[in-house]
């Protein structure tokens, strides 16, 4: 039994050493068996890792080409359905606006730029109508200038021709000095006026001597003749601004000097007398042998006593006084 025993536990020995053998290989299998799984996956994880990368760069440039394609997309979309066509819209515009009407508008639609496109055509019916509208009213704007033209031409030949109407109506058409009428206006306008002024007036009443005789000798011709040289005569003693010389009627003259006292106012008498007498007109019929005047005149200033006929009727008398005196001489009349 005991060498049994021995025996037993010898191969007993012998199995556990066979059977640490085997799980010595076990062991060693397993782990090999375990890092080549191991390695495997880990391999596999790897492959797995890049095949995910490559996936995800490719979804990525996908992305990004989808995007930019898109992008040109809608950049041609736009740049041929709405750039081009609002650049067109402006340009037509703008040359509708500098009135050039002939250009291509872009069509008119139920869009916005089709709405734009029927407003600009609108545009162009409304300028084109504004333009026909102000070359009317520039034809009719000239013909209003020149019919403004011609009414102020007219206006002017009008003013032209009533000055000189209103110059021969108060004119002596014989003499060319003032006539009755204005005699009349400007010795009660003069006589007011030395009247403000308290300043004397001087009034000079001139008749041609036997005037009937040399009408009667050398025509009514020659009388009118010497009628205005008489009256140039006068016209040249009219030297002040407020003198005025007329021709009261028939071979009556008179002469107005404002602010003129009897030393001034005989004076001029004489000078006139003495200058128709130089003129040496030849008149047979009259005992001086030539033409003469008779001057009565009449210096005054006024006040509440007298009136400018006053002054006139006094001349006048001073006239008559000449007159009988003789003639060819002057005579001056103190009353008032
Ligand atoms: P007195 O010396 O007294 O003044 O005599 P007088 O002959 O000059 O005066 P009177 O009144 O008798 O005659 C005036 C004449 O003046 C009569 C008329 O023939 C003449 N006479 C009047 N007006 C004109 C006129 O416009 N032209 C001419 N040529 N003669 C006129
Ligand atoms: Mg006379
Ligand atoms: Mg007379």
């Amino acid at each position: 039994l005991r060498g049994r025993e021995l025996r037993l536990n010898e191969e007993s020995l012998a199995l556990n050493h066979v059977n640490e053998q085997i799980l010595e290989r076990v062991d060693a299998a397993t782990d090999n068996m375990v890092r080549s799984g191991l390695d495997a996956v880990s391999r596999t994880g790897l492959e797995v890792d890049v095949t995910r990368r490559r996936y995800f760069l490719f979804l990525v440039i996908t992305t990004g080409l989808g995007f930019v394609g898109v992008a040109l997309l809608m950049h041609f979309q736009i740049d041929r359905h709405v750039i081009a066509r609002l650049s067109w819209l402006s340009t037509a515009m703008q040359d509708v606006a500098a009135g050039h009407m002939d250009v291509s508008l872009p069509p008119a639609g139920c869009s916005e730029l089709g709405r734009l496109g029927a407003a600009l055509h609108l545009f162009r019916e409304t300028a084109i109508e504004a333009r026909e509208r102000e070359s009317a009213l520039h034809a009719s704007n000239i013909r209003v200038e020149q019919a403004l033209a011609l009414v102020e031409q007219k206006a002017a030949e009008l003013e032209i021709a009533n000055a000189k109407l209103q110059e021969l109506s108060v004119r002596d058409p014989l003499t060319g000095l003032f006539n009755r009428r204005r005699f009349d206006q400007a010795l009660t306008s003069e006589w007011a006026r030395a009247g403000h002024g308290g300043k004397p007036l001087a009034l000079l009443v001139l008749d041609l001597d036997y005037f009937k005789q040399y009408n009667d000798r050398y025509g009514h011709q020659a009388g009118d003749a010497c009628l205005q040289q008489v009256g140039s005569i006068l016209q040249n003693h009219a030297r002040r601004a407020g003198d005025v010389a007329a021709r009261f009627g028939g071979e009556e003259f008179c002469l107005i000097c404002p602010y003129t006292n009897k030393e001034q106012a005989e004076s001029i008498a004489q000078s006139l007398r003495q200058s128709i007498l130089d003129q040496a007109l030849p008149h047979e019929d009259s005992p001086f042998g030539v033409v003469t005047v008779s001057i009565g005149y009449m210096v005054a200033t006024p006040d509440a006593t007298c009136t400018s006929d006053d002054l006139l009727h006094l001349a006048d008398q001073a006239l008559y006084l000449a007159k009988d005196k003789g003639r060819n001489c002057i005579q001056f009349i103190e009353t008032l």
